[in-house]
């Protein structure tokens, strides 16, 4: 019995959330990630013994790019908790600097986009 589910869809409420969910799950996936690093981060100490001088700076390379891309990912998970955040406070979609709509084509790249293109710059 449920004839009105898309009464919401009207003012682009379907579409919305779908965003939501596209921030959810690479929320998600960030996360399970973030687990997965810490437990490779960690093992290149104990194996500097058992390998050569070259594949310790191979690790150690590893490492730092491991962690850069464990910083880069940080950042990522920050701006999909503010934009899960804002769908929550209903100011989803909703310039942060001028206040401005953020066009729905770009928040289909992007939905964590805070700023519109102006304010972007
Ligand atoms: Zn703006």
């Amino acid at each position: 019995m449920n004839i009105e589910k898309k009464s919401s869809s009207e003012n682009g409420g379907e579409s919305n959330r779908d965003l939501q969910a596209r921030l959810q799950k690479e929320l998600a996936e960030l996360e399970s990630l973030r687990d997965d690093a810490q437990g490779w981060t960690a093992p290149v100490e104990l194996d500097q013994q058992s390998v050569g001088r070259v594949s310790r700076i191979d690790a150690l390379q590893m490492q730092a790019m491991s962690q850069s891309m464990q910083r880069r990912r940080e950042i990522r998970l920050a701006q999909l908790g503010m934009a899960l955040k804002r769908f929550e406070d209903g100011e989803f979609g909703i310039c942060l600097e001028c206040g401005e709509p953020i066009l729905a084509a770009r928040l289909n790249i992007d939905p964590a986009f805070a700023r519109c293109v102006r304010c972007e710059k």
